[in-house]
């Protein structure tokens, strides 16, 4: 039953199905109230990497909840916040030196949105565009929500945001035969818009190789290395989203490493803490760091929250990364598993467009009448529940982004499930 003192997010309570409400979750799998337990196919809203209620992660807020809870990150500092900041650089390509924390995936966009309009203005330069992709997702406060794609979720507040250019994300699937000529078309466009007004643009945001609340949508490492070699030539900056792709979402520690690329700024949330505790950070290269470096006061970045810099969200943060190797050969096997039992979908009428990168699959349902993308949806996760599994497509896109921790027998009950489920579609 819905709470009649909440309000939930993304929830047209009036229409929406009443929440289910869970008592209790343990690796990949969620207890639910009338005692029924189900999968979580999509690592809930894709943060608990290494599953539901890791005991190390638990230990360590614990720990620290006893020590150090809080104190004011300005002006003060604290262990926690300077041992993540080592690690994470450690991790992360050379270049980036510099990590910014706020709370949450929005905000750290937001960060790298200011950091990049002011890295201009320091050097007295005036950039005020962002070129953007169609298809982006990057938040919800005002600026991360102008760098998303417009859509219905934008719609109420498009006077409130400010004007950014999007451009064709060229994204592919198993077997797409026009892959080449869409990356093409898409570069033309960012150079011709390069060309055309080399000192108008402040940067260009990504998420690397997935777009993920659009719809999962895949693209390839080559678009992106060609992408920044244009920038690098008109010395635009590169801001890399990797609130959902990061801490090996795609098979590698971050999408970069996949790319084969150094950003200038990389956002991170989400898997951060190992979906313990919101937390965020804004990495930036120490270029970009020198240009706000200054006695002139104006020149400071003036930005921060309450809550910059948790030593409970740093202490959640830091156990995470210590979880991150072990379930290195995990990460990259899912991969393989994953192409493997799409394998047995492909000749499904109800599906297509299949694809996998990383622990990330997708595909499109077909059977979805026009205009009936949200109810294709609803139905999804309700036959969901009726397999004992977790899933929300994102309109008419059914996708599975599961914690590392789950094992080849889950899998396999999910892809089962997925059979089941699209079989009642048909
Ligand atoms: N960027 C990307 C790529 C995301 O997927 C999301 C969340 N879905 C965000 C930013 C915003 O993160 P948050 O919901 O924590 O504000």
């Amino acid at each position: 039953m819905a709470h009649p003192n909440l309000w939930y997010p993304y929830t047209q309570a009036k229409t929406a199905p009443d929440p289910i409400k869970v008592i209790a979750a343990q690796g990949a799998w969620l207890e639910l109230e009338n005692g029924q337990r189900i999968l979580d196919c999509i690592s809930s809203w894709w943060v608990n990497l290494y599953g539901h209620a890791h005991p190390h992660i638990a230990e360590a807020i614990y720990t620290q909840a006893r020590t150090l809870e809080q104190v004011i990150f300005s002006g003060f500092t604290h262990q926690p916040a300077e041992t993540l900041a080592e690690r994470l650089t450690a991790l992360l390509p050379p270049p980036l030196t510099r990590v910014f924390y706020s709370d949450n995936g929005s905000t750290a966009v937001e960060v790298a949105l200011k950091m990049a309009y002011q890295y201009w203005l320091n050097q007295k330069q005036q950039r005020r565009t962002f070129i953007a992709f169609e298809g982006a997702y990057h938040g919800d406060t005002f600026g991360a929500m102008s760098v998303c794609a417009r859509s219905t979720y934008s719609d109420a507040f498009a006077p409130m945001l400010f004007e950014v250019e999007f451009i064709p994300f060229p994204d592919t699937f198993l077997g797409d035969p026009e892959v080449e000529a869409k990356e093409a078309a898409a570069l033309a466009i960012l150079q011709e818009k390069l060309q055309q007004n080399p000192d108008r643009y402040a940067g260009v945001i990504v998420e690397p190789l997935v777009q993920g609340a659009y719809g999962m949508r895949m693209g390839r490492p080559q678009f992106l290395q060609q992408v920044q070699q244009c920038l690098q030539e008109w010395g635009v900056l590169l801001i890399f989203d990797e609130v959902m792709t990061g801490f090996g979402r795609l098979g590698t520690t971050f999408a970069c490493d996949r790319v084969g690329i150094c950003p200038d700024m990389i956002c991170l949330s989400k898997g951060i803490t190992g979906g313990f505790l919101p937390f965020s950070a804004t990495v930036c290269t120490e270029a970009i760091y020198e240009a706000f470096y200054s006695e002139d006061l104006s020149k400071t970045l003036y930005h921060g929250h309450s809550y910059a810099g948790n030593p409970l969200g740093c202490a959640a943060a830091i156990a995470g990364l210590d979880l991150l190797p072990q379930y290195e050969p995990r990460f990259a096997a899912l991969e393989n598993q994953h192409l493997e039992h799409l394998q047995a979908l492909k000749d499904y009428p109800q599906v297509e467009r299949l694809r996998v990168t990383g622990t990330i699959a997708a595909m499109d349902i077909t059977t979805v009448p026009e205009g009936y993308l949200n109810s294709v949806s609803v139905q999804v996760r309700q036959l969901a529940i009726e397999h004992n599994l977790l899933l929300r497509p994102l309109g008419n896109v059914l996708y599975l982004l599961p914690p590392y921790c789950i094992t080849d027998e889950e899998l396999a009950f999910i892809y089962g499930g997925i059979r089941a489920i699209l079989e009642k579609l048909a």
